[in-house]
């Protein structure tokens, strides 16, 4: 992977998914927001701008509550995800303030990208929000979001989110290094991608499997928003969020990940 490309983004938006956000037994990695936080701190005092789309509020309710883990209702899951939102912009503003860093809240859905002015709104707060030095903090409106008007997974959001912006770098943090030729957890011998310049011709080249218990996009949902970032000029990359330090680490060009390149890049 071309390591210049996180050093050549100046707007980068960061994807983090549930299963890098929280721990084992489903509460909030402190450990691992700690150090992601520190990594979003060192990028804006290179004179980056930085969006977080990031996922975990329902696992978060439950971590809260302790109960409806189980519950299908929809009404419950949405209320799961009122309580753990608040928990989860929490334990960001908790974390970024030390730094005194300020963080805003933008809960968004499919429709607000349906209509233009709506969309122009986002905008605008999005860019007066970093103008101003504070780091926006982007998740689904579960609240409103019943599956009929579901972006349906944050992979998607952050893609939108990265157009809308007009970002030069879409970074998706997940459970794993980045896209391999087939599932990790289930052959041994599944290599990771490199660099993908095709994601229609990828797509048709390897096996996905299942996603872990607590990832809701998966692989396909990585490929679908690679396109359309792709599709406007911008790259994307998956890597594992968990690695202490991965963002630096890939810039330097000692851990890997896998790079969706535009064609005209
Ligand atoms: P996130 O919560 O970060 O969005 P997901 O759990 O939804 O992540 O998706 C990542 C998971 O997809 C990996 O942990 C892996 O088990 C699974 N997976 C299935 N097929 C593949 C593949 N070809 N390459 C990489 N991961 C795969």
């Amino acid at each position: 992977m071309d390591d210049r490309i996180i050093r050549n983004a100046n707007k980068i938006v960061i994807k983090v998914g549930s299963s890098t956000l929280t721990s084992k037994d489903g509460t909030i990695d402190k450990d691992f927001l700690e150090n992601f936080i520190l990594q979003v701190k060192t990028l804006m005092e290179q004179g980056k701008k930085i969006i977080i789309v990031s996922s975990g509020a329902r696992i978060a309710g439950v971590a809260t509550l302790g109960k409806w883990s189980r519950q299908q209702d929809i009404h419950y899951k949405q209320a799961l995800c009122s309580i753990g939102q608040v928990e989860l912009m929490d334990s960001y503003r908790r974390i970024f303030n030390k730094h005194g860093i300020h963080v805003g809240q933008i809960l968004l859905t499919k429709e607000d990208f349906d209509h233009s002015e709506r969309t122009l709104n986002i905008r605008n707060t999005l860019f007066t929000l970093i103008d101003e030095g504070v780091v926006p903090i982007v998740n689904e409106n579960d609240t409103i979001s019943v599956d009929e008007i579901k972006i349906g997974d944050n992979d998607m959001l952050a893609a939108y989110t990265t157009v809308v912006w007009g970002g030069e770098l879409l970074t998706i943090l997940s459970d794993i290094e980045g896209i391999y030729n087939c599932n990790p957890s289930e052959n041994e011998d599944a290599c990771l991608i490199d660099v993908v310049e095709d994601v229609d011709k990828l797509e048709d080249e390897i096996s996905i499997g299942e996603t872990s218990s607590f990832g809701t996009g998966g692989i396909k949902t990585k490929l679908k928003a690679a396109k359309m970032v792709n599709a406007y000029g911008i790259p994307m990359i998956v890597a594992h969020g968990k690695t202490k330090d991965i963002i630096t680490q890939i810039s330097a060009g000692e851990k890997k990940g896998t790079l969706f390149l535009p064609r005209n890049a």
